[in-house]
């Protein structure tokens, strides 16, 4: 399976051909426990210093790889193999198989296609003008311009547009791609970390579809800001199709440079609103479906008349209920809901910036869960997201050093102190980390 790992890393992620025969490849499984893969770097090869790039750059991907194509949630340690007794490195049979994907590079969520989709008066325009861009790419709308606030839909809709425009034509070149992750490829490319700059461009503008989502990630980033604006000048001279999201349209995007502005307004733009109830039920029915549940209807009503603006949190309600009934065993219903809501049903509905909100953020963004964070887990993967937990909540709330390290699996303030020192000390040097940390600033306060 190490190569069926490998393999969808490289996919998913993007590596280039390079990089995955400098790093990738040269990676072997040493042993595997119930919950932990430990992977030998092979250092006469590429060096010691490597164990922590690899570890930095390749480890929370490989772990969300392992999930997928094992279908279980392991941690992951590195060693290098000159460290290792001499014994136990057998298994060196990977070959490799040239691999047959054709640039698309895509994280495209399975689940997030048109068939899961339910169409409501808030979607309707975005949903019916995805689909004819998926239909008949570059044809019509070109860009098209997708926005709406938060957990609304626009990433469902754009990864289902890719799905659509694959299913119909494998061939076809489809990127997509967070605006984060255009900026950040675009700093190493700069720096030569994995790509030139030549091979950055060309990754961008040798496909058939590009789609970019949260664009107001980049807005404000002149370097970027420009270099996209030949992308895109490029793709839409070669009639290749554009989409794009934002959380909200052109013209209320201050800072974006009025060239882009023009440019994004050449298409259509088609906003997602809140969804009104009736949808809400639709979407609470169809996660039922789609998750094999069965669930009161008092209780998906509750739900429904509760969360009202922000689908993701509405999936998340059914979820948490969903949780606490197994947890404690009781059966599902409108009791069980209050208890399990209280947190999320707050009155005034507005959300202050707290350390669980920076954590669940944080999670979100590292593809790991919340509990990784406030858990004692010192692999590198998880305690580097939790050391920016502690930078952020230290910046952006009122909790103490000693609050902080208590939540965070009962550290100590020191430890906390630490955590916040290494964040600072990367982020003058690491340019990439500077940028996640503002778009993880941004997604936190809106
Ligand atoms: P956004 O990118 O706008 O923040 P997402 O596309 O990530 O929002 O949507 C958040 C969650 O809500 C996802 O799990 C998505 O599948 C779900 N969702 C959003 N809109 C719909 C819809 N119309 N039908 C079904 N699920 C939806
Ligand atoms: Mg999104």
């Amino acid at each position: 399976k190490w190569d069926e790992i490998l393999e969808y890393l490289k996919i998913e992620h993007c590596v280039t051909d390079v990089s995955f025969k400098t790093w990738l490849l040269p990676l072997k499984v040493y042993s595997v426990d119930d919950n932990l893969i430990t992977i030998s770097i092979d250092d006469k090869m590429i060096g010691p210093d490597s164990k922590n790039f690899i570890s930095r750059k390749y480890g929370v991907p490989l772990k969300v790889a392992i999930s997928e194509i094992m279908n279980h949630n392991y941690n992951i340690e590195f060693v290098l193999k000159s460290q290792l007794k001499p014994a136990n490195t057998a298994t060196e049979s990977d070959k490799k198989k040239n691999s047959t994907n054709n640039n698309s590079c895509s994280f495209l969520n399975p689940r997030y296609t048109f068939d899961t989709f339910v169409v409501g008066a808030n979607n309707n325009l975005a949903h019916a003008a995805s689909l004819a861009v998926a239909e008949s790419p570059a044809e019509i709308y070109n860009p098209l311009f997708i926005y709406g606030g938060v957990g609304l839909g626009k990433t469902h809709l754009m990864h289902s547009i890719a799905h659509y425009i694959l299913e119909q034509n494998p061939q076809s070149k489809v990127m997509y791609v967070t605006s984060e992750k255009f900026t950040n490829e675009l700093i190493e490319s700069i720096r030569n970390v994995n790509t030139t700059p030549t091979e950055f461009r060309e990754k961008y503008r040798n496909i058939d579809v590009l789609l970019i989502d949260d664009i107001q990630f980049i807005i404000g980033k002149e370097s970027t800001q420009e270099e996209f604006f030949h992308t895109f000048n490029t793709l839409h001279e070669s009639k290749k199709q554009i989409i794009i999201s934002s959380d909200k349209p052109p013209k209320d995007i201050l800072t974006l440079e009025e060239r882009l502005r023009s440019r994004f307004e050449w298409g259509l733009t088609v906003d997602i609103q809140q969804p009104d109830y009736e949808t809400r039920m639709a979407i609470l029915k169809k996660k039922e479906e789609l998750d094999g549940l069965q669930i009161d209807n008092e209780v998906m009503k509750y739900i429904a008349t509760n969360i009202k603006s922000n689908i993701r949190e509405l999936e998340g309600a059914l979820t948490k209920i969903v949780a606490l009934s197994r947890l404690k065993k009781k059966e599902v219903n409108v009791t069980l809901a209050e208890e399990a809501l209280k947190d999320l049903i707050s009155p005034e509905d507005k959300k202050q910036v707290t350390p669980e909100l920076i954590i669940d953020v944080i999670a979100e963004h590292f593809n790991i869960t919340s509990a990784d964070i406030y858990s004692v887990n010192k692999s590198r993967n998880i305690a580097f997201p939790r050391q920016i937990a502690m930078y952020l909540s230290r910046k952006l709330t009122d909790y103490s050093l000693a609050e902080i390290g208590k939540l965070l699996g009962n550290r100590d303030h020191t430890t906390v102190l630490h955590g916040i020192d290494k964040v600072e000390k990367t982020m003058k040097k690491d340019l990439t980390l500077q940028n996640t940390i503002d778009v993880l600033n941004k997604k936190i306060n809106p």
